[in-house]
């Protein structure tokens, strides 16, 4: 978890104290709404549970916690049907039959699925590769718990296979086929993104106004926590009881991808989950990277981008997206920002 959720009680809003390094809001790309006193009748209720390989969280204000509990198995039964398509490693999932098919023929999703695997492709073709959902080709061959990675000899065959134009996408049938055999997909960079969004509408519909609710490191700011926007920690990728910059934020979606969530480390050597699909090993030069904008499958994709990319090409592309912003710590533990998270700090 690289977000923490810091209560306001502990830390008074006050922008010049909340601020590290000047790093600052501009209130515009998060306009604020002013909730209504419906919400100081709320008390805010707090759930956990796991579902999609990570752990859910819930925090809401509501009228009762037998409400929240009600909202929250909504929440749940949602992101368990979720990991039951997605799930690569759920015999009989949608991912696992496209992983399964070799030659055997295109295999018919639903239309969530279709869109969401449209989606990781749009990334692709954005990041010109980097974000790339066959990265399993070879991702699959490591075993992060059991400090198992790739053999040399079979790595370049399976590096071939890393490339999102094997995946086709037949948009008559709504099916799909993989034009390779040796390509296998993941929607590990995007799907609890997706999952967000999804959260997000059913807490809408249920007349939630305010929430925080996260997935592992992809969360969601929903509104504000009574009179004050939420405020969220960054932690340090290294020492996980530093938080290195606080940020004010409201209706927007906060992802982290860093080198610390599954990796093992032999003769020196950092192996982790986010890999370079040109080399088929770690992506070298980030130890996190935070995206922030409206929407979740764009946030969580963009910042496995960002990890990938590298400082600078994935500061540039993040700077290229109206209203998504991001934060950096280079292997130094150096901090960086988008420019829309820089200001004067006046
Ligand atoms: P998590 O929240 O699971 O830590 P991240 O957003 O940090 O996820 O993304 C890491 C996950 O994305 C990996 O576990 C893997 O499933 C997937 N992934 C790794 N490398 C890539 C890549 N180059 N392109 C797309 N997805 C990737
Ligand atoms: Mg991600």
């Amino acid at each position: 978890m690289e977000i923490e959720l810091i209560s306001l009680n502990q830390y008074p809003f006050k922008f010049r104290e909340v601020v590290f390094k000047s790093i600052f809001l501009i209130s515009i790309f998060f306009p604020s709404f002013v909730h209504s006193a419906e919400l100081s009748t709320n008390k805010y209720e707090s759930f956990q549970a796991k579902s999609m390989g990570t752990l859910f969280r819930l925090e809401l204000g509501v009228a009762s916690r037998a409400d929240g509990e009600r909202i929250f198995q909504r929440c749940l039964a949602l992101l368990n049907n979720l990991e039951s398509k997605w799930s690569p490693w759920i015999e009989d999932s949608l991912i696992w039959k496209i992983n399964h098919s070799g030659f055997s023929g295109a295999i018919p999703v639903d239309r969530n699925t279709f869109a969401l695997l449209h989606r990781a492709h749009s990334i692709s073709v954005l990041t010109k590769g980097a974000f790339d959902i066959t990265f399993a080709s070879v991702g699959h061959l490591y075993d992060y718990r059991k400090n198992v990675k790739p053999s040399a000899h079979v790595l370049p065959s399976k590096l071939n296979a890393i490339d999102y134009r094997k995946v086709q996408l037949h948009k008559k049938d709504m099916s799909v086929s993989l034009s390779d055999a040796q390509v296998k997909v993941d929607l590990g960079g995007i799907a609890k993104g997706e999952a967000i969004d999804q959260l997000l509408g059913v807490l809408k519909q249920a007349g939630v106004t305010s929430a925080y609710f996260s997935l592992g490191g992809d969360s969601y700011v929903l509104g504000k926590k009574k009179s004050y926007p939420w405020m969220l920690g960054i932690k340090h990728p290294r020492d996980r009881t530093r938080v290195v910059a606080r940020i004010p934020l409201e209706d927007v979606a906060v992802s982290t991808s860093g080198d610390y969530e599954r990796f093992f480390i032999e003769e020196g050597e950092r192996y982790h989950h986010i890999l370079s699909p040109l080399t088929g090993a770690s992506a070298k030069g980030l130890m996190s990277a935070t995206v922030i904008g409206p929407e979740g499958w764009r946030t969580d994709a963009l910042s496995t981008s960002l990890f990938v990319l590298g400082l600078e090409e994935g500061i540039a592309l993040i700077e290229a997206l109206p209203n998504y912003d991001a934060i950096a710590i280079d292997s130094l533990g150096e901090i960086h920002a988008t420019s829309g998270l820089i200001s004067s700090g006046n």
